[in-house]
């Protein structure tokens, strides 16, 4: 079958109500496109997981504060189109912001305290934009299965609970973070980075390692484990560090890393460029 580009949201979703009524198996990968290998191995876990593949590539304005970095936001359709295509992918769907939030748009999607910490402190509408976008392109694709990067792991838990919350039949699928040779989680804006700053963004996955040794000896006391990140950022580099927390994985509640899975999260500054990462530290028994 020849990949298919959709632009118009109602051709979208006839296509996704045929596949429905054939009882195929929808699977879909929401993208803002620039695509890495990060994408395309949710790309391959969602061809694996269903009978036809969607994937979007949207920059979608509604999670940018304004300042940010949407215009400068990298893009390259040809590209993707191509990564795309190797990976049997049935559908682009590549909406017009035109369509999506046409001029009396008016509704979002809020998902209350887990959307205003980590990341929703230093952007405070981000998560609403993502929700927002997340819960449109469900109803448009109309789904049975979405994949999601545990990269980012707030929007995965965020987009865990709308679901849940708002009643909506879509299964949601988190693979593992996709990291270069030296540890460096692959994202679109690493492309922003100078070579001394991509040298240097090392640290976020090192500092993180650094936590993981200190609870596999048995350090349990929290504080301290973050000072050692601290430090070891602020020796080794140049970057502002945004946060460093321990949270619940499931919940982002406080973390109680002898009750539940304990995330460690992290947010630097290089320049402009902001870059987040994470582990998860299985509960202790
Ligand atoms: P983005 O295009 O950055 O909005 O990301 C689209 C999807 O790819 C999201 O579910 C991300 O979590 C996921 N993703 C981004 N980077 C990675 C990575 N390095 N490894 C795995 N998934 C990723």
């Amino acid at each position: 079958m020849m990949m298919k580009v959709i632009k118009s949201i109602a051709e979208m979703k006839n296509w996704s109500d045929e596949q429905r009524f054939r009882s195929r198996k929808i699977s879909f990968v929401p993208t803002m496109g620039f695509l890495h290998e990060g994408h395309l191995s949710l790309i391959r876990k969602a061809r694996e997981l269903a009978d036809r593949v969607v994937v979007s590539i949207y920059v979608n304005p509604a999670q940018f504060a304004p300042g940010e970095d949407l215009d400068q936001y990298p893009r390259g359709m040809e590209r993707d189109l191509d990564l795309c295509v190797n990976e049997h992918v049935d559908v682009v769907f590549n909406p017009e912001t035109t369509s999506i939030y046409p001029r009396d748009f008016k509704s979002y999607v809020i998902t209350e305290d887990i959307s205003k910490v980590l990341c929703g402190i230093s952007r405070p509408h981000h998560f609403r934009g993502v929700s927002t976008i997340c819960c449109k392109l469900f109803n448009i694709v109309k789904p049975h299965i979405a994949v999601f990067g545990q990269k980012d792991a707030q929007q995965a838990i965020i987009i865990k609970r709308m679901v849940v919350d708002l009643n909506l039949d879509i299964e949601i699928a988190v693979q593992p973070t996709i990291r270069e040779p030296d540890g460096l989680a692959m994202s679109s804006r690493n492309k922003y980075l100078n070579p001394r700053e991509r040298a240097e963004a090392t640290v976020l996955f090192k500092s993180l390692q650094l936590a993981k040794e200190a609870f596999d000896h048995g350090k349990l006391n929290l504080e301290e484990i973050k000072m050692q990140m601290y430090q070891f950022i602020e020796q080794h580099s140049s970057g502002k560090i945004d946060y460093i927390e321990f949270i619940d994985a499931q919940n982002l509640n406080t973390a109680q890393p002898e009750q539940s899975d304990t995330l460690i999260a992290i947010a630097v500054f290089f320049g402009n460029t902001r870059l987040i990462d994470n582990i998860i530290i299985p509960k202790r028994d």
